[in-house]
């Protein structure tokens, strides 16, 4: 049977070298007494090293992540390995129950509720608990994501440019993942990758082209992407990239990273794009039209700026204030 701990008795040092190990964290229960838990697994190298914490299951409906974790835990071999894998691929269990993005009880979102509250609401809590008692154990950590349901995302990753001590280690490890495109940004509070940031953790978060698919080559390239970063720490042997791949892009400008709020339709509709995903388009370009109920053109959304298209709504329902597209300013 596997074990339920509570998190004051999770600690890597009491799994032995050499050993996987899976078991739930306790979390908290629900008012009928249902227990929350996190499913976390542990691969502890034969010989000392660093600790690789991987995360997915933020947002519920954001497959990629949790079956790449799952699939680099199966296929880690601990008599190559130095160091440690700490890896929970369901970081919001009550998000992954509904296949929601936000907790399902308390309709909260996981990346903007961090720090969280050890007293908070259930989302505020398991916040909480990474930042206290997860992120402290990690030397590198990486969160998966993809696009939400109803969009796609050209796969990137993600992190945050400052003046942290850890930048430039975090900056050669983001390239070392091996994505060809890459988006750094500056800082934005509530996130988990601000949690990352504000722990001086080297991290970085990893998209995926999503809206609930679960592609094979996005899960390769994410299977792929942490086996560099295990190389990168040194936790196994090999090679990894070095140089930036050539869609790279460091913006710390104020709503940058932020792929929500781009495009917004002024009034609700059927969005109808006149462009594809990753498509290189000129400021006014006009990327699609919201119909009415009619079928008659309610408003055109035109490019607010030049740039690739990195996400791109594909369910054409919009309420009014919901983003259509973003664009990401890569100079080509
Ligand atoms: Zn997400």
């Amino acid at each position: 049977m596997v074990q339920t701990l509570q998190i004051s008795e999770f600690s890597l040092a009491s799994i032995p070298p050499a050993s996987k190990w899976q078991g739930w964290i306790h979390l908290g229960e629900l008012p009928a007494g249902e227990q929350v838990r996190w499913p976390v697994l542990v691969v502890r190298g034969r010989r000392p090293g660093k600790v690789l914490l991987a995360t997915a299951g933020t947002h519920g409906d954001e497959y990629e992540g949790m079956a790449a974790i799952h699939q680099f835990y199966r296929q880690l071999k601990v008599d190559e390995l130095s160091g440690t894998l700490l890896a929970i691929p369901m970081l919001n269990p009550p998000a992954v129950t509904g296949g929601t993005r936000d907790g399902v009880w308390d309709h909260r979102n996981l990346s903007r509720v961090f720090p969280g509250d050890p007293k908070g609401l259930f989302t505020e809590r398991i916040a909480a608990i990474y930042a206290t008692h997860i992120l402290p154990l990690a030397d590198l950590a990486i969160d998966f994501h993809a696009a939400g349901t109803g969009a796609h995302l050209r796969p990137f990753l993600g992190t945050y440019i400052g003046d942290s001590p850890v930048v430039e280690t975090q900056r050669q490890a983001v390239i070392a993942f091996g994505a060809e495109v890459i988006w750094a940004t500056g800082y934005l509070p509530g996130r988990i990758m601000g949690a990352i940031y504000d722990a001086q953790v080297p991290g970085m978060y990893a998209e995926a082209t999503g809206n609930r698919l679960c592609r094979p080559q996005d899960v390769e390239h994410y299977v792929q992407g942490l086996g560099n970063l295990m190389r990168f720490l040194g936790n196994l042997p090999g090679n990894y990239p070095t140089d930036p791949p050539r869609f790279y892009r460091e913006d710390s400008s104020g709503r940058a990273g932020h792929v929500q709020s781009q495009h917004r339709a002024q009034r609700g509709g059927l969005f109808h794009p006149e462009v594809k995903l990753w498509d290189r388009v000129e400021v006014g370009q006009l990327l699609g039209y919201v119909h009415d109920p009619f079928g008659n053109v309610l408003e055109e959304i035109c490019a607010e700026l030049s740039g690739r298209l990195i996400v791109l709504r594909v369910c054409p329902r919009i309420l009014p204030g919901e983003f259509a597209a973003t664009i990401v300013p890569f100079e080509e």
